[in-house]
């Protein structure tokens, strides 16, 4: 979810309040308000960040605790990270900041150390809604996703969480039941595998509903480009829902991401927040494995964090990682036989084991097993790819997307004049069937010469398994 986020976020924030693209795709080429490097991301998800490192501790983000913690941190970022940041967000927090600050003052302490501050920004969101006709701005759908993740099993929580996250900043109800619906959207993305904005609709009040089915289905009838005017948080969220719902097939494929993405980008205005919103529904029902190597690997932002810091937020959010497991961790499984040879087909492509990874010589790494923090030596050449070691179809997403999207890491890097070593823990089943589907795509080998190529370099003649069962079937495809 959060690493979807980014993405969208990276690639819209060129485009933000430009021309729309009218031709070829976006790119993570940098600029934008910043001005941002290539890969880098925005106000979005920096303010995502502040929320995500709260809800990481197990936080209650609809209790005054969690509220505190987030306000302080939305503070601290304004003053000291904001690269840059919405008018809305911008008053209320000074305004907030101004009232705490008289506090600080007057009992000659830090500001950072009293914990009025919810109370602070509540009362400064509401006189802003009060004195302002159109104060429901995107910027609190923007850092919402996140919020969706904080009690997967529980949608009235969820519900409760997003209502006050989005009230710290922004007092109007629209505001509130956008990003309802938002973070349930995310919440049933994780656990029911299924993309749907309305899920939520009876989370809204009573006279909110009719209002807000009229809405989605208007974002589902209308082509997205009629959804320009995004600052607003019912056409942001129209915006995107509009995108992802009209590239959506029958069958749900991991490459609807990139669709999805580009038709969101390429409505204009509010591109980044768009792709941000948009970003963290596809992120949330496509795994990390329905994202694009070259995006995982460029995407970075405030506070000098990377994908895989994003990673461990979000599952350290959901409960499904601690300070002694990955990602967190500095080295994973290392036991085994240090393999590295050499493969026909790549003069500089190498395959083996994780044992081998501390001593290759190669200048990119593309790991398709879990690596540990100190394992990375070069986060730009080196792909971290989600790929299960396992034979059993379910706990796959997309399992032919994942190993084409390896693959062509491993091209990618070779084509940019890297030697790269291709890894997972001993290679038995991960390492070989990316090895045939790249000697098949890339090498001009037919899928048999592949695999022979494969097991002798190996010296194993017993590779077998659903990934390499899949591996063969591609390049059969690939073949005709
Ligand atoms: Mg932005």
């Amino acid at each position: 979810m959060l690493l979807g986020q980014a993405i969208g976020d990276a690639l819209g924030v060129p485009y933000e309040f430009k021309s729309p693209i009218t031709a070829g795709e976006a790119r993570m080429i940098g600029g934008g308000l910043g001005p941002y490097s290539p890969g880098e991301w925005s106000d979005d998800t920096q303010m995502a960040i502040c929320i995500a490192q709260v809800a990481a501790t197990g936080a209650d983000l609809s209790a005054y605790d969690g509220l505190n913690e987030i306000a302080k941190r939305f503070c601290e970022w304004r003053f000291r990270g904001a690269s840059d940041i919405g008018h809305q967000t911008a008053a209320v927090i000074s305004r907030a900041d101004l009232m705490i600050g008289g506090a600080a003052m007057d009992a000659s302490m830090s500001r950072y150390d009293l914990d009025n501050w919810a109370p602070a920004f509540q009362q400064a969101a509401t006189e802003y809604a009060e004195q302002h006709p159109r104060s429901a701005g995107n910027e609190a759908l923007m850092r919402n996703g996140i919020v969706g993740l904080t009690r997967l099993e529980d949608r009235q929580a969820t519900a409760a969480s997003a209502r006050a996250v989005a009230a710290l900043t922004h007092a109007d109800p629209l505001v509130a039941a956008s990003c309802v619906l938002h973070a349930e959207a995310v919440r049933i993305a994780v656990t029911k595998a299924r993309l749907d904005i309305r899920a939520g609709i009876d989370l809204l009040a009573d006279d909110e509903r009719e209002q807000w089915s009229a809405w989605i289905d208007e974002a589902e009838r209308n082509d997205p480009k009629s959804f320009k005017d995004n600052g607003f948080t019912v056409t942001a969220l129209q915006a995107a829902w509009s995108a992802i719902f009209h590239t959506m097939p029958e069958d749900p494929r991991p490459d609807l991401v990139n669709d999805a993405l580009q038709l969101a980008i390429s409505i204009g205005h509010d591109t980044d927040t768009v792709a941000a919103i948009a970003g963290a529904l596809l992120g949330a029902r496509y795994g990390v494995s329905g994202l694009r190597h070259d995006w995982r690997r460029q995407v970075h932002g405030w506070p000098h964090m990377r994908g895989r810091d994003l990673i461990e937020l979000a599952l350290r959010t959901v409960g499904a990682s601690g300070d002694d497991e990955w990602p967190a961790r500095d080295y994973e499984d290392r036991s085994g036989t240090a393999v590295e040879v050499r493969v026909p087909w790549a003069p500089e492509l190498t395959i083996g084991t994780q044992a081998a990874l501390a001593t290759t010589p190669a200048t990119a790494v593309v790991s398709l097993s879990r690596v540990g923090r100190a394992e990375v030596r070069d986060p730009e050449r080196h792909v971290q790819a989600w790929l299960v070691d396992s034979d059993e179809p379910a706990t796959h997403n997309n399992l032919a997307f994942a190993l084409h999207d390896a693959v062509d890491a491993v091209q990618d890097l070779l084509d940019a004049g890297e030697s790269v070593f291709l890894h997972c823990v001993h290679a038995h089943h991960r390492t070989p069937s990316v090895a045939l589907l790249h000697a098949v795509k890339y090498g001009g080998l037919s899928a048999q010469d592949a695999a022979a190529a494969i097991r002798m370099a190996l010296g194993d003649n017993k590779i077998s398994g659903l990934l390499w069962a899949t591996a063969l079937e591609e390049a059969d495809i690939h073949a005709r």
